[in-house]
């Protein structure tokens, strides 16, 4: 059976007591690879190449458009190996190969051009004072940064900060989701195949709690700790941090509201709505989960959406026509399903979808009727459930949207410029979508306030977290 290693100081690795742990595919639920499971010692040798690197190697050292150039050699060698990428994250998780392959993979190897120009072109500030003494920055790079990832979009979140933390001349600990390891060993492989050296990306695999994760966490050596993933996680995370005082970046779990105005463009509205709660089976931090329409216009939205929810294509995710994949694991159906049998108890009703059609697939499913205080409405699902309900006024729409703990994401359809201005003012969000969803432009600040996380992914924002500024004053 084919072995998923760790990648440790430039090796392939088993783990030291050979042990390992099975890879399912949840669209055939066979067990298609086996990864080595990691736990404390893979870990502690994992961060002692980091460290290693870092210290006396010359990757901070290089200049930013010598290491640049490695980082874009990376990106033309996962453009090479698109197909074996994308089947990865396909077989692992069940998303559609039209996703990996049209999306995910490319934006991953966007993700490592990105950075590599944005830290070759940052300016730094200078800051000429009145006394007469001459202040300017530096960014040094933070050292050794440990990424603990989640499954839902395995190469391309583990980009997100692999890239910039690469390109800002640290050196990483990458450790994917269990659910989802062949991608981020692939990475590894083809960072040494671009000339990156030894030790400056490694991946160690293995579980959270107890396991490789934690002993990242853990570890003093550790200079920065970087998470996606559930924000209960992100807490243990902080909690376990906290005794190194070792500086966290958060992006956390979601429950984004899609507010569809009556004066909104209706055709473009129930396009987007449908993209943002059933893309990845719903199985997306951003998803559109709370759906409010307002009354005018609320039945025919709802007809055109539940219309367009039941057309979408579901099947096997290595088939380029499918739309819906299965869920990403059985312990994940087995959470979302949990959700469905809520619905009637807390005072809703499912409109069209549930379980099924086999295997570990959850069909687009739409919740009526279903009270604020309802389970579906207040907590992350992660999965293509969307619950739907009207609203009256402007007021009524962002005090709804407002109602979570979380703050990641929103969507407003409005063809009223001065409305979706004062709404995505007043909503509390990291990102709010006007008229479209999931475009991101790298340079903008993304995360999320309340519950959905700590700090800012993106532009300068990566650059803050994964340097130490300095600022140097001379006399003159
Ligand atoms: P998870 O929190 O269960 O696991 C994420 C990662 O953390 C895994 O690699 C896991 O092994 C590791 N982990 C778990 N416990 C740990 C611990 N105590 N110490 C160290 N590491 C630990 O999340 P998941 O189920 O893989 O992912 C789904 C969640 O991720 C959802 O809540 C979703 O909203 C969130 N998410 C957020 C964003 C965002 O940008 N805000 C993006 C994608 C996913």
């Amino acid at each position: 059976m084919e072995l998923i290693p760790h990648v440790i100081d430039g090796r392939e690795t088993e783990s030291r007591d050979g042990v390992r742990f099975p890879t399912v595919d949840p669209f055939t639920g066979r067990t298609w690879a086996e990864a080595a499971l990691g736990g404390r010692d893979e870990a502690a040798l994992a961060v002692t190449a980091a460290r290693r690197a870092f210290d006396e190697g010359p990757w901070p050292r290089m200049g930013y458009a010598e290491r640049g150039a490695i980082l874009h050699r990376l990106a033309d060698l996962m453009e090479a190996n698109l197909d074996e990428l994308a089947l990865a994250d396909t077989t692992d998780m069940g998303k559609p190969i039209a996703d990996t392959r049209g999306k995910d993979v490319p934006r991953s190897a966007s993700n490592f051009r990105f950075f590599a120009d944005h830290a070759r072109l940052s300016a730094a500030e200078a800051f000429p004072m009145d006394s007469g003494h001459h202040a300017y920055t530096r960014f040094e790079p933070a050292g050794v940064v440990a990424a603990i990832a989640p499954w839902n979009f395995p190469l391309m979140l583990e980009t997100w900060k692999v890239a910039p933390a690469l390109a800002w001349g640290n050196t990483v600990v990458l450790k994917p989701a269990e659910q989802t390891p062949a991608s981020a060993s692939l990475l590894a492989k083809l960072a040494l195949e671009a000339g990156m050296p030894p030790g400056v990306l490694n991946v160690v695999h293995g579980n959270g709690p107890g396991s490789a994760g934690e002993a990242l966490t853990t570890d003093p050596r550790v200079d920065r700790i970087t998470f996606t993933g559930e924000s209960a996680t992100g807490r243990a995370i902080a909690a376990a941090a906290a005794a190194n005082l070792t500086p966290v970046s958060f992006e956390l779990g979601g429950k984004g509201a899609n507010l569809v105005f009556a004066d909104a463009d209706l055709d473009l509205a129930v396009s987007w709505s449908i993209k943002a709660i059933f893309s990845n089976a719903g199985q997306v931090c951003l998803a559109g989960s709370r759906l409010y329409v307002q009354r005018d216009v609320y039945q025919d939205f709802l007809d055109r959406f539940t219309a367009a929810a039941e057309a979408l294509h579901i099947g096997d995710p290595k088939d380029p026509a499918t739309q819906l994949g299965p869920l990403a694991s059985a312990e994940h159906y087995a959470k979302v399903t949990s959700y469905l049998d809520t619905v009637p108890a807390d005072g809703g009703k499912i409109a069209t979808g549930g379980a099924g059609p086999e295997g570990l697939f959850v069909r687009p499913t739409v919740v009526l009727d279903a009270p604020p205080t309802a389970r579906v409405c207040r907590e992350e699902i992660f999965g293509p459930v969307a619950v739907v309900a009207p609203f009256d006024t402007e007021a009524d729409a962002v005090a709804a949207a407002n109602d979570t703990p979380y703050g990641l994401n929103a969507m407003v359809f409005t063809e009223n410029l001065s409305r979706a201005h004062r709404v995505s003012a007043a909503l509390k969000a990291g990102t709010v979508w006007t008229n479209c969803f999931f475009v991101r432009d790298l340079r903008a600040p993304f995360g999320g306030a309340g519950d959905s996380g700590i700090g800012r992914e993106g532009g300068t924002y990566s650059r803050e977290f994964f340097t130490d500024p300095k600022a140097v004053v001379m006399a003159t």
